[in-house]
């Protein structure tokens, strides 16, 4: 699974950041980045799908 944030629609709300600090992280713009390229660790897919659907702009893309 990899995690695509578009920043064009992240808001900086950081709540994917505050669901799932070990998979995203902030810059200084307040918008999301997704850590490690991307890259989902099978233990956390989880986490990632909640915080895809905690986001309230729909900028969180989940790839297989
Ligand atoms: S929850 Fe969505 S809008 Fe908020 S920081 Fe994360 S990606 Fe951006």
């Amino acid at each position: 699974m990899r995690i695509v944030v578009d920043a064009d629609k992240c808001q900086g709300h950081n709540r994917c950041f505050a669901l799932a600090p070990e998979l995203f992280d902030v810059d200084d713009y307040g918008t999301a980045i997704a850590l490690n390229d991307g890259e989902v660790p099978a233990e956390l897919e989880e986490k990632a799908r909640l915080a895809a659907a905690n986001c309230p702009e729909f900028a969180i893309t989940l790839e297989d």
